[in-house]
């Protein structure tokens, strides 16, 4: 199994001395539709980390878009940051001429480091960013991402321990943003036990005091006793050290790109640890974003789309195990054969 059997249209490094803005924006397919993935706000240790970072959340969104039926392809832009450094109005301006130059082969939206506000800056420079909530549509797409997630770990947990709800299962939650804080939410109240971690200390205090959560030390979420373990901060989390340590028994989290290397969901099956695939679960907040983008005002649309999180994954789950196979691999299966289909769809304004 591979990542990157499809190498990527484009890759694009560019810089604004003035303001200071150094930016990635990485196409991987618009085979389905034009690129369609968040912009991410992080400190890099230098350029190449940021570049591979964003090729590899691009390859991501194409397998998302691809599984959660909307007519996207695949993209993701990274934006440098520097320690403690907001982003500027000006930058975020700049970014937004940017994209707009790209001539909406890559649409952006939200992600780790931006907020709404950040969003609606951006637009006031391209008409290819989503995830601006007016009007009461969209906007900020955690919610979505999160009720996803929880679907999906229903269906998991369902699958690998024959029960029908969260209640009294152990939850460990890795991350405490905006999905995390989201989806803690939904299991508190399904009744499920929390334990919960964050690099932001207050961030912790606020779980633990809404939630009743139990709290560890970050480097110790992933060994902790419990049934599910959820991965909501950053990727590459699943190692074949950290794999080997695992006690849970089902993984299914919101972070992009959980697995270090390909070769760890096979440690994962090898082990019988039920191992939701990022980009199937965390699809909830593309969904929104799209629906938003689409100008759809149809909440039909997201609800069906979310809802299909949970088939999707049952059918990922069955063939799994039928074929003795990773859950990985069944799902980049169905992504490149919905990719091969190579349906295009009609979006406004975009060829
Ligand atoms: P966020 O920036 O709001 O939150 C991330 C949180 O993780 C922060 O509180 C941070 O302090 C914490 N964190 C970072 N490293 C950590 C570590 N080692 N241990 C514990 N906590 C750590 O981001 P978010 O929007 O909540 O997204 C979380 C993940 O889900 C990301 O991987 C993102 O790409 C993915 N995702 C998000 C969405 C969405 O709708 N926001 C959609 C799909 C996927």
């Amino acid at each position: 199994m591979e990542f990157s059997t499809h190498a990527h249209e484009q890759l694009i490094h560019r810089q604004d001395p003035a303001s200071g803005l150094r930016a990635v924006i990485a196409i991987h397919s618009t085979r389905l539709g034009p690129a369609a993935g968040g912009c991410r706000h992080w400190v890099y240790e230098n350029t190449e980390a940021a570049v591979c970072d964003a090729l590899r959340l691009a390859e991501g969104m194409t397998y998302k878009n691809a599984l959660a039926d909307i007519p996207f392809g695949g993209g993701k832009s990274v934006i440098l940051g520097q320690p403690e450094q907001p982003l500027s109005q000006r930058q975020l301006e700049v970014f937004g001429s940017w994209i707009e130059e790209l001539n909406g082969a890559y649409i952006t939206a939200e992600d780790v480091g931006m907020r709404v506000a950040d969003m609606r800056l951006i637009a006031r420079k391209t008409r290819f960013v989503s995830g601006l909530g007016l009007a009461g549509v969209g906007g900020d797409p955690s919610p979505s991402t999160a009720l996803g997630v929880y679907n999906g770990m229903v269906t998991a947990v369902r699958r690998k321990f024959a029960v029908d709800e969260l209640h009294g299962l152990r939850v460990a939650v890795q991350g405490l943003g905006n999905v995390g804080l989201s989806l803690c939410e939904l299991l508190a109240r399904a009744g499920a036990r929390l334990v919960v971690a964050d690099l932001n200390p207050d961030r912790v205090a606020e779980v633990v005091s809404r939630f009743g959560a139990q709290s560890c030390a970050s480097e110790e979420i992933l060994q902790q006793d419990v049934e599910v373990i959820a991965p909501c901060a950053l990727g590459s989390v699943l190692t074949a050290a950290s794999v080997a340590q695992l006690s849970a028994g089902v993984v299914a989290g919101s972070a992009n790109n959980q697995l270090a290397s390909p070769e760890v969901a096979d440690l994962l099956f090898a082990r019988g640890i039920l191992y939701a695939p990022d980009y199937v679960i965390n699809a909830g907040g593309v969904i929104s974003i799209a629906h938003e983008y689409l100008g759809k005002n149809d909440s039909s649309w997201v609800a069906e789309r979310i809802n299909g999180i949970g088939s999707r994954l049952r059918r990922i789950f069955a063939e799994s195990e039928s074929a003795q196979c990773s859950t990985e691999s069944v799902a980049r299966g169905l992504a490149d054969d919905r990719i091969a289909q190579g349906r295009r769809a009609e979006l406004r304004g975009v060829a």
